[in-house]
């Protein structure tokens, strides 16, 4: 599944940048119907059936509204505006309040929030913060995501400048990169949450591992960084061989259920999510929603060879 299991996924991921292939790709009905497998809907009330769904079924949600790599400033303002319509919707459901973990949170990207732009550094943390306010209102967490290599150092930043206000905000580290473990180390302090993923851009080798084998052992070491430090490790992956790793870890660091998750993303492996939830363990299901699904699609898309041969299938036949 990963690259060397899969000699597609740079081409793939290659053409989630290419703007022609999106052309090409949304006008074809029948990738349409793989889309909406991982995405629940354009609207934030598809967003919202879905999450009522998974929270009826034991699970924590995070929502994430599509959209990264902007042009303008404005479309970061309709960005920041359909984060806080989604968080007063949050309220409806109606939760009761909790001293564990948060069930609902949304995910953001901060190329979605001006990061690239002119003077986006500063655009992108105060958009951040417009919605970390409406976030804490709503009793929500706040997750910043991780995009390529290039916006990491960025994007910590602007996580520590957030973090000194709003404690809760957490971000993403990805194991392929050469440079987690020590940012694992960095990060792993007393209420810190980390989310460690294997990572889904397209990255050289000089900055990050290429093989699946080399990427599963840079997670099980940052993941061991992060079950032995103070903070809330959130373990994103469909990978059972990591997860039953982070089981493992669990009970060695002796951290009880409310001490750490598991998240996968909507759509993917839907029947070990409800496993683990019956196990008594918390896992989180990531929910994208919203019109620019291109990118986060084709990252699907080139993770997995079976997704991959159905959706050049969908293409032939169009
Ligand atoms: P893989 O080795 O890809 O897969 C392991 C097994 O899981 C496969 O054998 C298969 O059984 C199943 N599986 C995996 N993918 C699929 C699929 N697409 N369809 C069906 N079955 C599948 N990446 C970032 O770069 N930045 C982020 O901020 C980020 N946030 C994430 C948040 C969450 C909650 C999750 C789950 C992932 C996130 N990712 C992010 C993506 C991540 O980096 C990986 O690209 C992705 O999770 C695939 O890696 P894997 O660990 O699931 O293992």
């Amino acid at each position: 599944t990963f690259t060397l299991s899969n000699p597609l996924r740079p081409a793939i991921l290659a053409a989630a940048r290419s703007d022609r292939m999106e052309r090409t790709i949304s006008r074809s009905k029948l990738t349409r119907k793989l889309v909406d497998r991982f995405v629940p809907g354009a609207a934030e009330a598809d967003a919202m059936a879905a999450v009522r769904a998974l929270v009826e079924s034991g699970r924590f949600i995070s929502v994430d509204y599509l959209g990264e790599d902007i042009s303008h400033a404005g479309e970061a303002e309709e960005t920041v505006r359909a984060y806080l319509s989604l968080l007063s919707a949050y309220r409806s459901l109606d939760l009761p309040a909790t001293d564990g973990p948060a069930p609902l949170e949304v995910s953001i990207k901060l190329s979605a929030l001006g990061q690239s732009l002119p003077g986006g550094e500063e655009l992108a943390l105060v958009n951040a913060r417009t919605i970390c306010a409406a976030a804490e209102q709503a009793g929500a967490w706040v997750n910043v995501d991780a995009e390529d290599h290039t916006t990491t150092d960025s994007t910590l930043r602007i996580v520590r400048e957030l973090r000194r206000e709003f404690p809760t905000v957490a971000t993403v580290l990805q194991a392929y990169l050469h440079r987690t473990e020590a940012d694992c180390r960095e990060l792993a302090g007393p209420g810190s949450r980390i989310r460690l993923c294997k990572g889904a851009y397209k990255e050289p080798a000089e900055v990050a591992f290429q093989s699946k084998e080399e990427v599963d052992a840079s997670y099980q070491r940052c993941l061991r960084v992060l079950m032995e430090g103070q903070g809330y490790p959130m373990v994103a992956s469909h990978d059972p061989a990591l997860i039953a790793a982070a089981q493992e870890l669990a009970a060695e660091t002796g951290r009880g259920s409310d001490d750490y998750e598991i998240q996968m993303l909507f759509g993917i492996r839907d029947g070990e999510q409800r496993r683990l939830v019956a196990e008594g363990g918390h896992v989180r299901t990531y929910v994208p929603f919203g019109n620019d699904w291109y990118g986060y699609f084709m990252r699907r898309i080139a993770e997995r060879p079976a997704n991959l041969t159905f959706f050049l299938r969908s293409l032939v036949s169009n």
